[in-house]
């Protein structure tokens, strides 16, 4: 008995249980609820649904629940204008001007008027004019192949294709490059890709006028407090100290509408063939226009402002280790009706919190550690809510954080599961996959049973055959504070098809989109709740937590072989060398497997002081990777094995510090760029102290 004064639970296996509880009729009908109206993060709908899932928290049994507040710089169109891009003639007339907003398609929605304009949050504002010129998905390589063909963006206003990177990174490219206004729209190519006449609501495909709206902030958390809480005491930046911001213009359209901006260039320069997309016009390069004279003028009146966003957090304690905290979370604000993005996640958490109190009340049972359920707000603003609390809760969680479990879109596609992890993750995900029955009937047909089985065919494992790929944790959700910054063992996962669903961010992410097409009757939806539960409470209810230290080492050694082939050479003609880090590998690699087949697999589970022993090691271990300066010239991110891509918010990217100074030094040498070698000497040195030290942290060494 740990505390005499306790109340007793029973234990069991509650896996079953919450198979078997999860209803998909309610996760429909909460789903309805949320996409009833607009849920912008700082509008009033923000504070509505964040008291709706409080309710819903408390109703269904869990121990506390509340709203947290952050006042944080926000932005929106201003109200009443619309955004525009014009095509100006040579009598400086507008020939042809973008709507501006969505048109009303399929089911009537009442709340239409509520949504707001296209507009790109944290876009400059003011009035631009220039000339156009094509940039093909605005990554750098692009604007290389512009110059090689004698285009200078320089003063011109740039159109970039949505897709294959983070959109604020592209904004950022653009501006690096010289450009002074960008225009984004989707290819039908990428999301509508069976032709104009088969788009949403007769298809999910992305109708010519649906427009992706989006944040343009590539550094997370509330741009004016970077570091710490927006909380009443914070100190604040004034906007125009922080640099991250976009200073340029930047507005979203249709692709109707880049059809017509694609007519008015002239096409003495067209662009390389793999740049087309599926517009029934040529795609020219710029920027000279087919009409002398004529001009493309972007007007953006989307102003940045101080709001109230909230996030809802539920608690359930745990009736052994109420001090260990396994969170679950997903963002609540979205740009439209936001069906998918994120409300299929909300509507499947509510049912998971919902599932785990009936059988709480039912059967006398409790998970051994405490569950945190977290409804973030202004997440798509920048990660907002689920940074701030965590900066101010950094300390708190370090020493209490078991695992963070993400569900952003919860079902995106209805092909199968995706997911990403970090190593120590990777199997228990795995695992449950395998306990979920498969919510498609053509796949059961096909003989695949379970989740699992359609995720090993969709997504195998290059190097374990038979077993699905689980992807390292890249960036654009909430996960990123909890990876990155406070160093939990983290998981993203959902339903998904082969590319993720064409209307994302658009009006068209509604409840029609959601019941009528991709998910008829709810069942995938089902299947993440149901994946998302029984993990969650995997890691909450064991004894021993189910950790996966062995593959941590694993993979540690399989990244440092890649580097190793890669630049063992180039360090050595430089005076620098993996010798340290590889020592460094080899000692974790040791320290998990005497771990995991000493101490793991005696440990004597009816002595509450030796589990916690044990545990307490598992939970802190990926802190280790945790440095509290930041990879090299990016103080914002802090775990040395995994980080966000530098130039794709997006994207994962592993030994990111090391590999990016590599980039930057290139072919020079030691005596022609020293500065660049001597960060690359320090950091390798970082990397073998912090796995050495993680090593170390298994042993009772010092
Ligand atoms: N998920 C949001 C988006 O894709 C926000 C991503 C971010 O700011 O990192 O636009
Ligand atoms: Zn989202
Ligand atoms: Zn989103």
């Amino acid at each position: 008995v740990i505390e005499e004064n306790k109340k007793t639970f029973v234990t069991l296996d509650v896996k079953p249980l919450l198979i078997d509880e999860i209803s998909a009729e309610k996760i429909s009908a909460n789903l309805k609820h949320l996409t009833s109206v607009p849920h912008v993060a700082g509008t009033e709908q923000d504070l509505l649904q964040a008291e709706w899932v409080r309710d819903r928290f408390l109703e269904s049994g869990l121990d506390e629940a509340h709203t947290v507040p952050y006042d944080v710089l926000l932005s929106y169109p201003r109200h009443g204008v619309v955004n525009t891009v014009e095509l100006i003639d040579e009598k400086n007339q507008a020939n042809f001007t973008t709507a501006g907003r969505q048109p009303p398609l399929g089911t009537p929605q009442d709340s239409y008027d509520k949504v707001l304009m296209n507009f790109n949050a944290y876009s400059g504002n003011g009035i631009v004019e220039g000339n156009i010129v094509y940039a093909h998905y605005g990554r750098d390589v692009d604007y290389e192949e512009l110059q090689k063909r004698g285009v200078n963006v320089t003063g011109h206003i740039v159109l970039v294709r949505y897709g294959a990177l983070f959109r604020g990174s592209k904004v950022v490219i653009a501006a690096k490059w010289g450009a002074i206004g960008v225009i984004l729209f989707t290819d039908p190519m990428d999301k509508a890709r069976e032709g104009r006449n088969f788009t949403f609501p007769d298809s999910w495909w992305l109708p010519g006028m649906g427009v992706e709206s989006g944040s343009l902030y590539v550094v997370d958390g509330d741009p004016l407090t970077p570091f710490y809480p927006a909380i009443e005491s914070a100190f604040r930046l004034k906007e125009e100290e922080q640099v991250n911001l976009p200073r340029i213009p930047v507005q979203p359209i249709g692709y109707d509408e880049a059809e017509i901006l694609l007519r008015s260039m002239s096409c003495e320069n067209p662009a390389p063939q793999e740049w087309d997309g599926l517009l029934d016009t040529p795609y020219c390069l710029g920027p000279k226009p087919l009409n002398p004279g004529w001009k493309v003028r972007i007007n953006v009146s989307t102003t940045n402002e101080m709001r109230r966003t909230y996030n809802t957090i539920g608690i359930l304690r745990g009736s052994v280790e109420e001090d260990r905290y396994v969170l679950l979370g997903n963002h609540r604000d979205a740009w439209t009706f936001g069906a998918l993005d994120p409300s299929s996640g909300t509507a499947s958490m509510i049912e998971v919190v919902r599932a785990l109190g009936y059988i709480m009340k039912n059967k006398n049972w409790r998970p051994r550690r405490t569950m945190v359920f977290c409804s973030w707000g202004a997440e798509e603003f920048g990660l907002i809510g689920s940074y701030e609390w965590t900066q101010q809760f950094a300390k708190v969680l370090s020493q209490r954080a078991v695992a963070y479990l993400n569900v952003d879109v919860a079902v995106g596609g209805n092909q199968t599961l995706r997911g990403s992890a970090y190593p120590m993750l990777k199997n228990l995900l795995i695992e449950s996959s395998k306990l979920v029955p498969n919510p498609n009937a053509a796949e059961i047909a096909a003989g695949r049973n379970t989740v699992f089985d359609t995720w090993a065919k969709n997504a195998p494992d290059a190097n374990k055959p038979g077993q699905p790929a689980v992807g390292n944790m890249g960036g654009g959700s909430d996960f990123a504070p909890f990876a990155y910054v406070v160093g939990a063992p983290t998981t993203d996962f959902g339903y998904t098809a082969e590319y993720s669903y064409p209307t994302y961010h658009t009006l068209y992410d509604n409840y029609q989109l959601a019941s009528e097409i991709v998910d008829r009757g709810f069942v995938h939806h089902q299947a993440v709740a149901r994946m998302w539960a029984i993990t969650a409470a995997d890691i909450a209810d064991a004894t021993v937590l189910p950790f996966d230290i062995k593959s941590y080492a694993a993979f540690l050694n399989d990244s440092l072989n890649a580097l190793e082939d890669k630049y063992d050479e180039q360090l050595q003609q430089n005076n620098a060398t993996f010798k340290y880090f590889r020592a460094s590998v080899d000692s974790f690699s040791k320290a998990t497997k005497d771990f995991s087949e000493k101490t793991l697999a005696t440990v004597n589970v009816e002595d509450p002081l030796e589990v916690r022993r044990v545990n307490d090691r598992l939970v802190q271990l990926e802190r280790f990777f945790i440095d509290p300066k930041g990879l090299p010239d990016r103080p914002e991110t802090n775990h040395i094995v995994f980080s966000v891509s530098a130039n794709n918010a997006y994207g994962s990217d592993t030994f990111a510090g090391l590999v990016d100074l590599l980039f930057q030094v290139g072919n020079k040498t030691e005596a022609q760029d020293p500065v660049t070698w001597n960060k690359i000497r320090q950091h390798l040195s970082v990397i073998a102290f912090l796995i050495g030290e993680a090593a170390r942290s298994l042993s009772d060494n010092l």
